[in-house]
């Protein structure tokens, strides 16, 4: 989409500190990190949110979730361990509406969530 903010870093058309990326997802840090370690993780075909996913997504889905034990692994935190969110719609505060995936780690976390 072309006013999409994460569709545009999925371009290149905007600056991102990318951690990984293949040809489906990339991960990148968060400008405004919650912990030590905060990465997103997109795929590169723009879906709004889980909620908005497909049963042809199934395996992006998936890719997505490996993808962030990948970059969990590569930031330190797979054995300290880490958190996965993902935020979908107005009460869960989805900000950004292209579906990603937070890794968060570094820190002892709370729960439940606010
Ligand atoms: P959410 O509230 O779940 O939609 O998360 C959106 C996240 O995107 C927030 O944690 C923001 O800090 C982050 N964010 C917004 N713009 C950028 C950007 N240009 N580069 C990296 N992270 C961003």
């Amino acid at each position: 989409m072309t006013d999409c903010l994460f569709c545009k870093i999925a371009l290149g058309e905007l600056p991102a500190d990318i951690v990984f990326q293949n040809e489906d997802l990339i991960a990148f840090r968060d400008v405004n990190p919650q912990a030590p370690v905060h990465v997103l993780i997109i795929p590169r075909e723009h879906i709004g949110s889980f909620a908005d996913a497909a049963s042809e997504h199934q395996g992006l889905l998936g890719a997505m979730c490996l993808a962030a034990a990948r970059v969990a692994a590569q930031e330190g935190i797979a054995d300290s361990g880490f958190r996965t969110v993902v935020n979908n719609g107005e009460q869960a505060l989805q900000s950004v509406r292209h579906l990603h995936m937070h890794v968060l780690g570094g820190r002892r976390m709370g729960w439940p969530p606010g």
